[in-house]
């Protein structure tokens, strides 16, 4: 049985698109590179564009998953919002206060509302804490909690939320199966209330059955306690279950942004297309469409293309898309392109040069 048939059977509402929310989290341009160093005196030859001028907004209670190929620079989008890498232009915005800019003590206060689970639930739990220290860790940091009383109640709490038995608080990390593991990364998460958790591909290292119990639990997570996501992830699949909306992201920049319903059935952007003609079948597209292979492999992140990054692979590149780079533009209703077949609408904030931030 395929995921879709799994989350299908077991879940959920059946329509997932709440009424446009406010913005909680807004991210304006955003734009991080890594240095490249070489030789013996690692000198710096280049530079890695990972992230390179991304704008989005995530609307309370929603979830929007960010989709592209590995390398693409959506992970790093993801940990540059949580000001785990520290962004090399751009701003990010929670409840309309910039914290672009927060050193490390003003930004505690704001982990306690921006939260992360990580792709691989082993390595990144400590395999000499138990899981009960785990999830209390967060607490004790951030001093929530009061006593140790209050803190193991809290504790016992989350695991019983997350699926976990209470017998499990005394063990560790190794004695768990991989979808537990992911419930105490979940349970460590959720620790401290947050209102937005980013998951950096949170299911892709599980089984399939287990991926949907993991996506089921995030979603009656999100219904109960009003969590926003910021989902990464690379499989269409997943993303199209658990998203409200989606943006797809290549080579660094976002080429669509849009509802999930219209993502799936009515494609813009070429690369878009490409994606999803390789769904065996999408659950809210009416047929199946015609496979699209894109020629060539995805340019390097350090030199790529000038004009329009898919311009080397792209059917319907044209002299223009060579030499310029298309915004992100509003073709129709909440529906964003960056394409020069598309280019009528206004458009989302350009990113600044690097240097300006200086
Ligand atoms: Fe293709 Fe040009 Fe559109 Fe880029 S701008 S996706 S190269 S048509």
């Amino acid at each position: 049985m395929n995921l879709a048939t799994q989350i299908a059977q077991s879940n959920a509402p059946p329509d997932r698109s709440p009424q446009a929310p406010p913005p909680l989290v807004q991210v304006t341009a955003l734009k991080k590179h890594f240095p490249v160093h070489q030789g013996f005196f690692s000198r710096v030859s280049g530079q890695v564009y990972a992230v390179d001028g991304v704008s989005f907004e995530l609307r309370k209670g929603e979830t929007l998953g960010l989709v592209g190929e590995s390398g693409c620079g959506k992970s790093t989008v993801g940990r540059t919002v949580l000001k785990l890498l520290e962004p090399t232009a751009g701003q990010i915005k929670v409840d309309g206060r910039d914290i672009t800019h927060l050193d490390q003590s003003e930004m505690l206060a704001y982990r306690r509302r921006l939260q992360m689970i990580y792709q691989d639930p082993y390595a990144s739990l400590n395999p000499r804490m138990t899981a009960g220290e785990i999830v209390a860790e967060p607490l004790i940091i951030h001093e929530v909690g009061g006593s140790t009383k209050e803190r193991t109640a809290r504790v016992a709490t989350l695991f019983e939320r997350v699926g976990l038995r209470p017998e499990h608080i005394k063990s560790y990390p190794h004695e768990f199966s991989g979808g537990q593991r992911q419930r105490i990364g979940i349970a460590r998460a959720l620790a401290l209330s947050p209102e937005v958790i980013v998951g950096d591909e949170p299911v892709s290292a599980l089984d399939v059955s287990i991926q949907a119990q993991i996506i089921n639990l995030l979603m009656d997570l999100q219904d109960e306690l009003k969590l926003t996501y910021l989902f990464v992830a690379h499989d269409l699949a997943v993303v199209e279950h658990i998203s409200h909306r989606v943006a797809v992201m290549y080579l660094g920049r976002i080429v669509e942004m849009t509802d999930k319903a219209t993502l799936f059935a009515q494609p813009l952007h070429p690369y878009t297309e490409a994606l999803l003609s390789a769904v065996p079948i999408a659950k809210t597209s009416s047929k199946q469409r015609k496979r699209i292979i894109l020629k060539g492999d995805v340019p390097s992140p350090i030199d790529p293309p000038p004009g329009c990054h898919f311009h080397t692979r792209c059917p319907y590149a044209h002299k223009r898309c060579r030499s310029e780079a298309p915004p992100l533009r509003q073709v129709t209703h909440d529906h964003w392109a960056a394409c020069h077949l598309h280019d009528g609408g206004p458009k989302l904030p350009l990113a600044k040069p690097a240097s300006a931030l200086a």
